[in-house]
């Protein structure tokens, strides 16, 4: 009997070690299995560094490369400020950037073979952006040390050809007080992808696109009378420095961006249309580029009184605005409605953006049109066609925001060349700024002279 307890003993044991063995090894493999792009591309592992591939732009200049096992950045300090956050940092703290988003395939990891160089794996692919590092300069150079966010695309094809977010700093200098000093705060963020911002006036183009909705034969006709101040709900909407505007249309009305005319109209239109149409447009919805999910532009009326109404309708109130859904939604106004999902990369395997092309409608093919002239009007009638290169033709809504707490206003400018042969949509925002058009539309200009 005590023989035969004892076997029974052992082998329990011997069953136990090998459910613990058997065990270690799963964990291990389910580990590797979702972690494994991940370790292997931990800065700290010297493998890495000498084998990670080059990062080149449109035109094939050297954005990012691996030299004597070390990770080295553009030779032009601009460009590597104003294309950190697309290109990403050597610690890998900017998880939207390139080196994480490609990792994969600029360090040519494989689940099977890791990094090793197999006749079946390459290592360190080079990888081909479609952003040109001078227009990304150009736009970093404009945005002069405000923070902010500045993007642009081809509205047909969906090459960015700028992305550029600010406070920024040189990879490869990294300031010793990055994480103290706080004019580096939020440094680590894509503000293209990963910040919302009150929108002021850019807003406008939604509350016009919700009564284009409500009354699609006189949308236009419509009009408001500003006295400069007008009692809503209770207490005073103001246009901009008190200026009196006048009996305004929805065409004047835009190129003064009188707050006075949408503000009522907002009211008019009424608070669940306003809300519908925003969300239809994209606010409260999920975008997503190259596997990140973009920050929402959000509006939420539910509970909002007539005065808030009003303010909601000229981009203030609660609204914000992500600086990549505004370029989308221009993008889609010059394409008839629908947008072009935007790419970083030619390569069809490297896209994860859930929507293709021509997909995904934010406005009718009818609203976009009427979209166009009204953009195409505030450009021609009150910004100025100087602003811009020659035969752009551009269309644009520009904004102030306004933030309180004694800081100046986020000023915007978002639109579209309406021209096959400059076929870009943007949007730009800078914090802090004097004006939409002065600081914006300086951006706005040195991106599109860029492009020439
Ligand atoms: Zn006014």
């Amino acid at each position: 009997m005590a023989f035969l307890k004892t076997v029974g003993l052992r082998s329990i044991v011997l069953y136990i070690l090998l459910a613990v063995f058997l065990g270690g090894v799963g964990y291990l493999v389910v580990n590797l299995f979702l972690n494994g792009r991940t370790w292997a591309m931990q800065p700290y592992n010297g493998h890495l560094g000498s084998q990670m591939g080059d990062i080149l732009d449109c035109d094939g200049a050297v954005l990012a490369t691996s030299k004597e096992g070390e990770r080295q950045y553009s030779e032009d300090a601009t460009v590597r400020r104003a294309l950190l956050h697309t290109i990403g940092d050597t610690a890998g703290y900017i998880g939207t950037g390139v080196q994480s988003t490609m990792g994969g395939k600029l360090t040519g990891y494989n689940f099977i073979t890791g990094l090793n160089q197999t006749p079946f794996s390459q290592l360190g692919s080079t990888v081909t952006l479609t952003v040109d590092q001078d227009v990304c300069a150009a736009a970093y150079t404009a945005m002069d040390g405000h923070n902010g966010a500045a993007i642009l695309y081809n509205y047909e094809n969906g090459d960015i050809l700028c992305k550029v977010s600010a406070p920024s700093f040189d990879p490869s200098d990294v300031p010793e007080d990055l994480e103290t000093n706080d004019a580096y705060k939020g440094a680590y963020l894509d503000n293209t992808l990963s910040s919302s911002f009150t929108p002021g006036s850019i807003f406008k183009l939604v509350t016009v696109a919700a009564a284009m909705e409500k009354w699609p034969e006189d949308w236009s006709s419509r009009t408001y009378d500003c006295w400069g101040a007008q009692d809503v709900g209770g207490s005073d909407i103001t246009c901009l420095h008190g200026e009196s505007h006048g009996t305004q249309d929805a065409f004047s009305a835009m190129g003064n961006s009188c707050n006075i005319y949408f503000a009522q109209l907002a009211n008019d239109v009424g608070r669940d249309s306003l809300q519908k149409k925003a969300e239809d447009m994209g606010f409260n919805q999920e975008f997503t580029f190259d596997g990140v999910a973009v920050a929402k532009s959000t509006i939420d009326l539910s509970s909002a009184n007539a005065n808030q109404l009003g303010w909601a309708g000229v981009g203030q109130y609660t609204v914000l605005a992500n600086p990549y859904h505004m370029m989308v939604l221009a993008g889609a106004i010059a394409n008839g409605g629908a947008y072009t999902q935007p790419r970083l990369a030619d390569n069809p395997n490297l896209l994860s953006g859930l929507v293709q092309p021509g997909d995904r409608k934010l406005v009718t093919a009818v609203e976009a049109s009427q979209l166009k002239s009204l953009m195409r009007s505030d450009v021609e009638n009150y910004y100025g066609d100087w602003l811009f290169p020659e035969g752009m033709a551009v269309c644009a809504k520009t904004g102030t925001g306004e933030v309180g707490e004694g800081k100046g206003p986020n000023c915007w400018m978002m639109g579209f060349c309406d021209s096959s042969q400059y076929p870009y949509a943007f949007a730009v925002v800078v914090e802090e700024g004097t004006g939409g058009i002065e600081t914006a539309g300086a951006v706005v200009s040195a991106m599109l002279q860029a492009l020439v």
